[in-house]
């Protein structure tokens, strides 16, 4: 980067949000964008990589739909590579009718979804223990990311390839204005110049624009774990949940199972924060391992939450008979931010000063709403239509309280 250049669009945070967001604007627009970190040094490189936007937003079947097909025509570029896959939510007997109404109600709006019985479950599946369950609710149109750290810096080399700058290990410490307008970002000791600067910076977003506008987003805490089994499963295992346990899961390339959730509000993120330390020694032991970028940070899960895994585990891996033969091969968490009602933040207040957008809040869901992001401050820059309604994610949709729980994404089918 040239010391006095001046830039179209300056991105600040590159996570999954910031790197999808330069890039949808890389093509037409000199972009920069900027992490204190390294590229996907935040919860984008720590997360446990399944994508579910139909679950989490048919209700807004365009969303869902733009999400859907991101994944499907961004894999093969730079490595990446998606891995569509059913999802199966199992579902107790006494949650069984309501679990048949939502998944009408899924394919009322036009997506692959149905209540699929516990016998036939079992036979396309036969790695799943379905004794317990009536049956589970199939999204067909599901799948994962088996690296997210990898699926980050895919989007930041597109990114590069498009023509946008990366700047990385530089803190952005304010937003700097004139007028009512924005001019740039504020580095410790020098001002980076651009009349629109898109803040993706995650759950530190809050902080770092108190004196400009209020954003009302709590942090909280989301982990992961690896379970070691000796039958392989394989491409017939499909990703899902147990959601009245709280728990999901999906098969990691390697063979083994990924599980995740424990998930809750925390007040000082910050010990939580930095794990993934240096790119360069990470995804060399990424190299050496072959393991996931997530294995090698390996920053540990809480002993409620391992005990939840040991415990609900055996309820629907057929090869672990108990919690004793669960052994946990790795476990991580990170933070994220959480909206009043789940959905995220991607706006330019209108009490923002002007060439401000905000991308925040994405509730445990930024890899699967990456694209989301990305198209959404396109439109938002560029004046071009968006695929999908905007008010849906406009700050000025949530009260500004941040007296709020933690929506429970795992509710889906106990209701
Ligand atoms: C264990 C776990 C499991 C998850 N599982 C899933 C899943 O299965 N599916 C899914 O869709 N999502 C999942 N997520 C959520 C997903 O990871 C997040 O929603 C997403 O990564 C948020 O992306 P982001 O770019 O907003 O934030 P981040 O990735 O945190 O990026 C923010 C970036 O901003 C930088 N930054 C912050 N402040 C500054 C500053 N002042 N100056 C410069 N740079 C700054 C940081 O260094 C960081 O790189 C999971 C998360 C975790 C932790």
């Amino acid at each position: 980067m040239s010391g006095s250049q001046s830039y179209d669009v300056i991105v600040v945070g590159a996570g999954a949000i910031g790197c999808a967001v330069g890039r949808e604007l890389a093509d037409d627009h000199e972009v920069l964008v900027v992490d204190k970190g390294s590229v996907g040094a935040g919860a984008s490189g720590m997360a446990a990589g399944l994508t579910a936007p139909t679950l989490f937003s048919y209700a807004s079947p365009a969303v869902a739909e733009h999400a859907n097909e991101f994944m499907q025509e961004f894999s093969g570029t730079e490595g990446f590579e998606y891995h569509a896959r059913p999802r199966m939510e199992l579902i107790y007997p006494e949650d069984e009718d309501v679990a048949r109404d939502q998944a009408d109600e899924m394919a009322s709006y036009g997506f692959p979804v149905s209540f699929v019985d516990a016998d036939e479950v079992a036979t396309r599946h036969p790695l799943l223990e379905m004794d317990r369950f009536g049956g589970a609710i199939e999204i067909a149109d599901a799948g994962f990311v088996d690296d997210t750290y990898v699926y980050t810096r895919a989007l930041a080399r597109d990114a590069e390839n498009r023509g946008a700058e990366f700047l990385t290990g530089v803190e952005i410490v304010d937003v700097a204005t004139a007028g009512g307008a924005v001019v740039g970002v504020e580095t410790h000791d020098r001002t980076l110049e651009a009349p629109h600067v898109v803040i993706a910076t995650g759950w530190r977003t809050r902080a770092l624009l108190a004196d400009i506008v209020d954003i009302p987003t709590r942090p909280f805490l989301l982990q992961a774990a690896t379970v070691s089994l000796d039958h392989e499963v394989g491409s017939e295992f499909p990703l899902g949940r147990v959601p009245a346990e709280s728990v999901y899961f999906r098969p990691q390339t390697d063979g083994q199972l990924r599980l995740g959730g424990g998930e809750y509000l925390i007040d000082d993120p910050s010990t939580f924060a930095e794990r993934m330390g240096d790119s360069g020694s990470v995804e060399e032991r990424m190299h050496e391992s072959g393991r996931t970028a997530q294995e090698v940070v390996n920053n540990g899960i809480d002993e409620e939450f391992r005990e939840r895994l040991t415990r609900v585990a055996p309820l629907f891996v057929k090869e672990l008979s108990s919690p004793s033969a669960v052994e946990l091969t790795a476990g991580w968490g990170d933070v994220d931010g959480a909206t009043a009602d789940g959905e995220p933040i991607i706006d330019a207040p209108v009490d923002a000063p002007d060439g401000l957008v905000i991308a925040t809040g994405f509730n445990g869901l930024g890899i699967t709403k990456s694209p989301v992001a990305a198209a959404g401050v396109r439109a938002i820059l560029t004046g071009e239509e968006a695929p999908f309604a905007l008010d849906q994610f406009a700050l000025d949709r949530l009260s500004g309280s941040v007296e709020f729980s933690l929506q429970d994404t795992f509710a889906m089918g106990r209701q």
